[in-house]
């Protein structure tokens, strides 16, 4: 078995890699690295395939060019994910396999690049079985993440099971899906795991990942003191963090007429509703200008009767908080308003620029703001214990982290008797390892 470890072995983010057995490859994730996409003055919807790899936004994908690539499989829609498909797909003539949710954030994707790429997209439910060539049976198992839909690929090969995890947690007390299938993956542990590719993202954190439901108790908290308090109520979160939404909705259970405003969230929403994760039957969802600033309005005047969910919570120029606090509609802040993060900033120079410039903007008309009102969709340090325990891999090849992040998970790994170069790698990007000599 050979591993091409393309994106996401430097960097959180751009995640890419294929496997190879007996001549078949299969590829995971297409994904874009968000600092590149968000720091290049162009729309990356805009560029070319070389454009973007130029300014590295996509995996070079040059290694599995001339394979023979019978699927790509996606395990969950965020962009670090799925973001290069539209740029890399169309060079592969074959099927892109993903769940439901994840499908429709694809298509979305594609449509939005108007680019050639006419793979076939096939959908399979959590815990159905495809045979996706003469070698290869796919499944996906249900983990819990910050998206729906999230799984961890499931690849039956003649060598074992490879078991893509790029981006998962265990949520005991998740809020609107099960928590992730462990009876299966601990099955499929038992029927011998050839290799795991787990995502690092926050093995650098001790303990266990905190639930969904306790952010959701949480928020009830903080929105008792606002209401309380009174004034305006803008929140903002990830558009694709359906399951906050929904807690949301229910820690204001019924108390403010509730709005979404923004492009972003009302994409993510609309194709929630359809497989019935949200049900926005009482909510107000606008994105278009004219929308946004009738809507804003008329919060303007009814302060006390709304609770505003706004793009933004990274403090993106142009997005709709920045819009809000800068006074672009038919609203102004006052003194005592509030505004609760139930997000946290992504680590890097821009974002965190752009998030102190927004705080300094609204703290300067005296709103108050509640940050950090959130948790992680990825595993901590005992949680990929738990992965491992569950999985017992033979090999193992950290992902979606930085040179220091794959190397915590190295450390974790050498506590379970793992050792570095045997049975875990640490690999680069547009690197190969070959599991058969590296076992010699
Ligand atoms: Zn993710």
């Amino acid at each position: 078995m050979k591993v091409y470890t393309l994106g996401g072995y430097e960097e959180v983010g751009k995640n890419m890699t294929a496997v190879e057995v007996d001549g078949e490859v299969v590829i995971f994730d297409m994904g874009y690295d968000m600092e590149s996409v968000v720091s290049s003055e162009g729309q990356v919807d805009e560029m070319t395939t070389n454009q973007s790899l130029d300014i590295g936004a996509v995996p070079e994908d040059e290694p599995v060019l001339d394979k023979n690539v019978v699927g790509i499989v996606i395990g969950h829609g965020h962009l670090d994910h799925v973001g290069g498909i539209p740029k890399l797909a169309g060079s592969h003539d074959c099927p892109i396999y993903c769940t439901p949710y994840t499908g429709k954030i694809v298509e979305r994707m594609i449509e939005d690049d108007r680019k050639n790429v006419d793979n076939q997209l096939i959908t399979l439910d959590k815990g159905e079985e495809m045979e996706i060539s003469g070698k290869f049976t796919l499944e996906f198992a249900h983990v819990n993440h910050s998206i729906p839909d999230a799984t961890l690929s499931l690849l039956d090969t003649p060598e074992g099971y490879v078991v893509y995890g790029n981006d998962m947690k265990i949520d005991r007390s998740p809020v609107i899906e099960e928590t992730t299938d462990v009876e299966r993956l601990k099955e499929v542990g038992e029927e011998g795991v050839e290799l795991m590719i787990p995502g690092t993202t926050r093995v650098d954190e001790p303990g266990r990942a905190r639930s969904e439901k306790s952010v959701e108790v949480e928020l009830e908290d903080v929105l008792n003191s606002c209401y309380q308090a009174g004034g305006a109520v803008i929140m903002s979160t990830f558009s694709s963090q359906i399951s906050r939404l929904n807690s949301i909705i229910e820690a204001n259970n019924g108390r403010r007429k509730i709005a979404f405003v923004g492009r972003s969230l009302k994409e993510y929403v609309e194709s929630a509703e359809e497989l019935g994760l949200i049900d926005t039957g009482q909510i107000e969802v606008v994105s278009y200008f004219d929308e946004c600033d009738e809507l804003m309005s008329r919060v303007d005047g009814e302060r006390n009767e709304w609770l505003v969910v706004a793009t933004g919570n990274q403090g993106e120029k142009g997005a709709q908080l920045d819009k809000i606090a800068s006074g672009t509609y038919g609203f102004d802040f006052e003194e005592g308003d509030h505004v609760i993060f139930s997000s946290q900033v992504i680590p890097s120079p821009v974002n965190e620029a752009n998030r102190y410039e927004l705080e300094k903007k609204m703290e300067e008309k005296g709103v108050r703001i509640y940050p950090g009102i959130h948790t992680t969709g990825h595993a901590h340090k005992e949680d990929h214990r738990d992965f491992i325990h569950f999985l017992q891999p033979n090999n193992i090849i950290p992902s979606h982290g930085t040179i220091q992040k794959l190397g915590d998970y190295v450390e974790l790994a050498r506590e379970e008797d793992y050792s570095l170069g045997d049975d875990v790698f640490v690999s680069e990007n547009g690197k190969c390892i070959d599991l058969e000599e590296a076992s010699l």
